[in-house]
């Protein structure tokens, strides 16, 4: 069979860009079709063996992780600009992942239920669907992917996982690690290049029982239209706006400290970074200042990285400029460090005078920049927090227990955070949001098996011995 011609990209260190980290070879469309059909192959043992052997491969997985903490980071830091410390804290994090999922290799996979006939068991039991499709982005390449490929395979699901082109280099250092840890072959299989192409692939086969996708609306818009209809289970985590309040309340020292953190952490590039504040009219330019003085303690280049790719780069500069154009005051920040021309830097950047019409206030960045709103109370503050599109996590600054519950209750997202930053996820807790989004299916946690299993409901009849007991 003709595979087609494979391209060679290489790769460029969004630090220092003139520097070549790496080539992979481009996978074509024959071999993902390939790809696909040996994953249908390798579902009939790989489902066949217990779920606890599963498990254990998952942890052997987890284990190499950490033995392989500081090469991996130093490679995934270079590819896509997050400093070292923030990468050997998501290779921590796939390792307790991967742990995780190992353990619930262990864990009931179905229940007893009681039967209105003493001569039947009935019960249910979770099976694997078969094939799965992963597709996932750049700004997590370690933990995203490890999230959705734990659970799918201790579940006894086969994967075909296509992550973003930007991280290949680490992508296929993650794909060699799992045939290390002694998965067997085609039980993961990873497909590199373009989403367009390969992507398309793999949505639209309909040996790809389900597709879990983490990435950008457009794209998973489109993943809806095509697998949609074609009865496959759809997990989609997409974009966010996500807000925090701080009411006069707070304390906010706290509250400034982790507003810029909850921001400029990972330059911002997190589907759950806060990019809009609302501030309490009473301490406003008090915690105006004090965001101010927690943003000059970042240092570009070495507390924060470079944006991810050129396309990444451009397209912070470009919304900066808009949101100028449109009538915000940048108070801080606000364009490229010309001291560090030689990568894909920003400074951290805080706007005031921001009016919820302005694309500011509406539009993801998915960069250091920071919407900064005066509100005179807590009434208006939920009222704005809310008025978006997004709905994945939002924080409230508050010591009064009263407001935090009503927030608990009226925050419309998936996350709510109180006195604590709007990122953060831990491999136990169910993941995801509300409106645009997510759609479809929560991650990690108990949560993860919705989306990669399906329950059979058993009966047996006949189960009481008739007569007398016979030894
Ligand atoms: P993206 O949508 O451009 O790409 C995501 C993945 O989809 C990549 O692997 C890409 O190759 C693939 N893809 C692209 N076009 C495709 C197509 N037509 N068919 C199938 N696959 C296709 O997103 P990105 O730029 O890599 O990531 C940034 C986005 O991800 C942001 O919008 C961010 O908010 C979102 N994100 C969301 C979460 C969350 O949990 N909600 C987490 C991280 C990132």
């Amino acid at each position: 069979m003709v595979m087609g011609v494979r391209e060679i990209r290489e790769q460029f260190n969004p630090a220092n860009t003139s520097e070549c980290i790496g080539k992979i070879e481009l996978h074509t469309i024959e071999e993902t079709e390939v790809k696909i059909r040996a994953s249908e192959q390798a579902f009939q043992q790989w489902s066949k063996l217990s779920s606890v052997s599963r498990g254990e491969i998952l942890n052997s997985m987890a284990n190499l992780l950490i033995e392989h903490l500081e090469p991996l980071a130093e490679l995934a830091s270079k590819e896509m600009g997050k400093t070292v410390p923030e990468m050997m804290g998501e290779v921590k994090r796939g390792a307790s992942i991967l742990r995780y999922f190992s353990q619930e290799g262990m864990r009931a996979a179905g229940e007893v239920l009681p039967s209105a006939s003493e001569d039947k068991m009935l019960y249910t039991k979770r099976v694997p669907l078969g094939v799965v499709g992963v597709i996932t982005p750049w700004n997590f390449p370690i933990a995203i992917p490890l999230w959705k490929i734990a659970p799918a395979l201790v579940y006894g699901n086969t994967v075909v996982w296509k992550p973003s082109i930007e991280v290949s280099l680490t992508s296929q250092y993650i794909a060699d690690l799992f045939e290390k840890a002694g998965l067997p072959k085609n039980v993961l299989n990873i497909v590199q290049g373009r989403g367009s192409k390969l992507g398309a692939v793999i949505i639209k086969s309909p040996k790809v029982k389900a597709i879990s996708f983490t990435g950008s609306n457009a794209v998973g818009q489109q993943i809806l239209n095509t697998a949609g209809p074609m009865n496959k289970k759809i997990q989609l985590e997409l974009g966010g706006k996500n807000a925090a309040i701080i009411l006069a309340d707070a304390d906010l020292d706290l509250a400034a400290r982790l507003t810029i953190e909850g921001a400029m952490k990972q330059t911002g590039q997190r589907c759950t970074a806060t990019s809009r504040v609302y501030i309490e009219a009473s301490v406003y330019d008090t915690v105006v200042e004090k965001l101010i003085e927690n943003a000059k303690k970042i240092k570009v280049g070495e507390t924060m990285g470079p944006l991810a790719s050129k396309q990444q780069f451009e397209s912070v500069i470009e919304h900066i400029a808009r949101a100028k154009a449109q009538g915000a005051k940048c108070i801080f920040g606000g364009k490229p460090v010309a001291e560090l021309s030689h990568g894909y830097f920003v400074e951290p950047t805080l706007f005031t005078e921001v009016t919820h019409d302005m694309d500011l206030a509406r539009e993801e960045i998915f960069g250091p920049v920071l919407a900064i709103f005066r509100v005179t109370d807590y009434e208006e503050a939920i009222r704005l927090s809310n008025d978006s599109e997004f709905g994945l996590s939002a924080s409230i600054y508050t010591t009064n227990i009263h407001k935090a519950f009503d927030f608990i209750e009226r925050s419309e997202v998936g996350l709510v955070q109180i006195n604590d930053e709007t990122g953060g996820a831990e491999p136990q807790a169910p993941f995801g949001g509300m409106k645009n989004s997510s759609t479809g299916f929560r991650e990690q946690g108990q949560a993860a098996k919705e989306i990669f299993t399906v329950l059979k409901t058993v009966t047996i009849n006949g189960i009481r011995v008739k007569g007398k007991c016979e030894q």
